[in-house]
């Protein structure tokens, strides 16, 4: 069975005392829910604060990037080391945001995974087509270059991924569950045929414009394990209703 999975992803948003205000008031709302892995990936300046402020909680730290090497002369770069080090959980790995205004490649994040893997984080490693390749009916292919580039030679312990499609990131588009289910689909045959049957573990999210009131239907779709949530994720209240979706579920 796949634990349903649902993160944060801050972005570039949030100081230290924003961050610290959100938590106080998150987590009596998510107090008992035990059934979802709950992860807030707040910007780098706020892990030590969010660490501090979810101890003993039921939610979970994750960065939204990493540097691969240990430690040197990298200005500007984060180590693997040093998130366990503010007790992150998980890094999110290949954001199209950080390939698209990065630089960031299938060989960069293959980079980085490896470190992060090695390191004992759990990597939630985001894939997805932009819509010029959808129209392209490219989708499948940029999936599985994304996919098979950056997993090469790599574990998979603790890897989860995050089926993105761009056009439906910060939009407002939201892939519809039948498109989410297709992707999530070709996904998991992919990986299986890369790792064989531990793909069933592997839990897959979608993101892309999730929002309280479609994350239920998304859930509802057999190989969605979660949500990558950015925008609806900035206020405490709408990023708990996300997390509680099976009330919405009536389940
Ligand atoms: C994201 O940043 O991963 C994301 C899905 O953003 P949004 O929910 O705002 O589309």
């Amino acid at each position: 069975m796949r634990i349903p999975l649902i993160a944060a992803n801050w972005k570039m948003h949030m100081t230290t005392a924003e961050t610290r205000e959100y938590i106080t008031e998150f987590l009596p709302l998510v107090e008992g829910v035990n059934d979802v892995e709950i992860v807030l990936a707040p910007p780098f300046t706020s892990l030590a604060v969010a660490a501090k402020f979810l101890k003993g909680s039921n939610v979970k730290l994750a960065a939204q990037n990493v540097f691969w090497e240990e430690k040197g002369a990298y200005t500007g770069e984060i180590s693997p080391q040093m998130l366990k080090d503010v007790e992150c959980s998980y890094v999110i790995i290949g954001h199209s945001e950080r390939r698209q205004y990065f630089g960031e490649t299938d060989e960069t994040v293959n980079k980085k995974i490896g470190a992060a893997v090695a390191t004992g984080l759990g990597v939630i490693f985001c894939i997805g087509e932009t819509l010029e390749e959808r129209e392209a009916g490219k989708t499948f292919d940029v999936l599985k270059k994304q996919l098979t580039g950056g997993l090469r030679d790599r574990k998979i312990d603790g890897l989860v991924i995050a089926y993105e499609p761009v056009w439906a990131i910060g939009t407002g588009k939201t892939a519809t569950p039948e498109q989410a289910q297709e992707a999530h689909e070709f996904i998991r045959n992919e990986l299986r045929s890369l790792y064989g049957d531990v793909s069933e573990s592997i839990r897959i999210l979608y993101g892309g414009s999730v929002k309280p009131e479609n994350i239920a239907t998304l859930m509802a779709q057999r190989d969605v394990d979660g949500g990558l949530v950015g925008g609806a994720s900035l206020k405490p209240d709408s990023f708990s209703r996300i997390v509680k979706f099976k009330e919405t579920q009536g389940g």
